[in-house]
């Protein structure tokens, strides 16, 4: 069974823990370094950033999450996730993990909206996908190789570059569980196409 691990320091890593397990994979959760290696693919869930930009420093996460990425594992963010994969935050700016091309402006929406439902547009089959927003980022630049899979009103909300799959909402909240399917798609197509194992 595909071994999915969901970053659990915070936010809502129990609601993609049941996402996962809902499309057969295996979830496991991810506290400490040691754990990632072995993982066939990452959720990085919502929550707020700050938070989670130190306990990956405490606990020196970045660098086997670098080193998985490098390794072509597939990586999913979402929301607070999204923005820690991307190359730059602004609003205010922070460090991330700059796994993949994208510029994201943290609370993009601002205070009045700062939470809402809608239907975005996506390439994936089966119509508009149901996106829950939650203090989310906007994705104001993307890179050349970054592909764009739902947008809302123009703008990119579900983007891929490579092995790494960024969302500014929650599809983990949601009953429609395409968003999650395509990341498992990656993982196999991962296994499918490239022999050697992750590096340790
Ligand atoms: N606004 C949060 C941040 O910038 C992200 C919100 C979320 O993950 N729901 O850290």
């Amino acid at each position: 069974m595909i071994r999915i691990g969901v970053l659990a320091i915070q936010g809502d890593f129990a609601a993609h823990a049941r996402a996962v397990g809902r499309i057969g994979a295996n979830a496991i959760e991810v506290r400490r370094a040691n754990d990632v290696a072995s993982l066939d693919g990452l959720i990085i869930p919502g929550g707020e950033t700050t938070t989670m930009l130190k306990f990956i420093e405490e606990e020196d996460l970045a660098a086997p999450i670098a080193d998985f990425a490098r390794a072509r594992r597939p990586i999913f963010g979402t929301c607070a996730g999204a923005i820690l994969l991307a190359r730059e935050v602004y609003n205010p700016a922070q460090a991330s993990l700059g796994l993949i091309d994208i510029v994201v402006e943290r609370n993009g929406y601002g205070r009045q909206v700062d939470s809402f439902i809608a239907e975005v547009e996506t390439s994936i089959e089966g119509g508009p996908l149901e996106a829950v927003f939650i203090r989310a980022p906007r994705i104001r630049r993307i890179g050349p190789e970054v592909k764009v899979i739902a947008r809302l009103n123009d703008e990119p909300v579900l983007v891929r570059g490579g092995n790494i799959l960024a969302a500014t909402f929650h599809p983990e909240l949601t009953e429609d569980l395409r968003a999650h399917s395509l990341f498992v798609e990656m993982i196999r197509s991962f296994d499918r196409s490239v022999a050697t194992p992750c590096i340790a």
